[in-house]
């Protein structure tokens, strides 16, 4: 059984090409991160080196748990050491050697490279003859962030398949039938952007759920709040918010949120949290909901074109519309 949820477009995809002997050498998956890369990557190496079943992994053979304890003979995996920032020239090189040695186990080896973006340049340069001739009975998988992290002549050497955000009640549903309480889940689902391994560990850590929850009161306080007040929420905003493109990630969520409640448009599950505009009772006109999103993106723009973030957020809490 693949563990995979969500993506079952590409789950299909892959099982017929494996059926068909279709698959390419090296396969890329490359999607935001905890969209369910890693865990795609795991079945396909599964469906590979499984024993049990053809085209499917069963988790329960020897060949499926070696590939969970990472022990499998014929399982090579790469991926960033603790402690480091890049993945090394030498792990490549173990790699290389893992592929040149005949399958001991399985039909073929499946070697893994889990954020490829994080390979150091010239460790991504020794992968590419791999890549592009590896020695037979030998299947390369990787994971990266996004495509435009890596260099053109790694891309061109492998088949990519794009991994996009889950809908929103398909994470709630994921959370609710592990447990999570309705109106957790639909916050987080809607919090996670689509992401159900970040909504999975967020689940598991209510500060995490409590802090991204203040993030976006602190929107609907600015939109109840005059000139002076806002000004003072600024000021707290810095000194809570690490990651301010989060907090504007948050805020365009609870935007199209809004926008989507006012429309009458169904986008969660029933019991849609309320804390992402479904019930905030006041009213804000539809036209300040597009202008409000544009003028968080510009905020984004300015940081990244480093604007100070005191006066990008100043600016931005400012120009806000005013609930009435
Ligand atoms: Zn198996």
């Amino acid at each position: 059984m693949w563990q995979s949820i969500g993506h079952e477009r590409v789950q299909r995809f892959l099982q017929r090409a494996i059926a068909r002997g279709s698959l390419g050498h090296a396969v890329l998956f490359a999607g935001p991160e905890s969209v369910g890369k890693q865990t795609l990557a795991f079945d396909l190496t599964a469906a590979l080196l499984c024993s049990r079943q053809p085209h499917d992994p069963c988790w329960e053979c020897r060949d499926c748990k070696g590939i969970v304890r990472q022990q499998h003979p014929d399982f090579h995996l790469v991926q960033l050491e603790e402690g480091r920032k890049s993945i090394r020239m030498d792990q490549v090189a173990a790699l290389q050697r893992a592929v040149s040695l005949r399958p001991y186990q399985a039909p073929q080896r499946v070697s893994l490279i889990l954020d490829a973006h994080l390979l150091q340049p010239e460790a991504s340069q020794r992968l590419l003859k791999t890549l592009e001739e590896p020695p037979p009975h030998n299947t390369l998988i990787l994971t990266a962030a996004s495509m435009h992290l890596l260099p053109q002549t790694l891309l061109s050497r492998c088949q990519v398949l794009r991994l996009t955000a889950l809908p929103r009640r398909r994470v709630q549903t994921a959370l609710e039938q592990r447990g999570v309480p309705q109106e957790s889940a639909a916050f987080l689902a809607a919090a996670s952007l689509g992401r159900l391994g970040w909504a999975i560990t967020a689940s598991m850590r209510p500060e995490l759920r409590e802090q991204e929850e203040a993030l976006v009161q602190a929107l609907v306080r600015t939109l109840q709040a005059d000139r002076a007040a806002r000004t003072a929420l600024v000021e707290e905003l810095l000194d809570e918010v690490s990651d301010v493109d989060r907090l504007f990630d948050l805020w365009c969520e609870w935007w199209r949120s809004y926008l989507l409640h006012q429309l009458g448009v169904q986008d969660g599950l029933d019991g849609d949290s309320s804390a992402f505009g479904s019930e905030v009772g006041f009213d804000i006109p539809l036209q300040d909901v597009s202008t409000a999103i544009k003028r968080i993106n510009e905020a984004r723009e300015w940081i990244r074109a480093n604007v100070n973030v005191r006066l990008a957020l100043e600016t931005l809490v400012l120009h806000l519309p005013e609930a009435s």
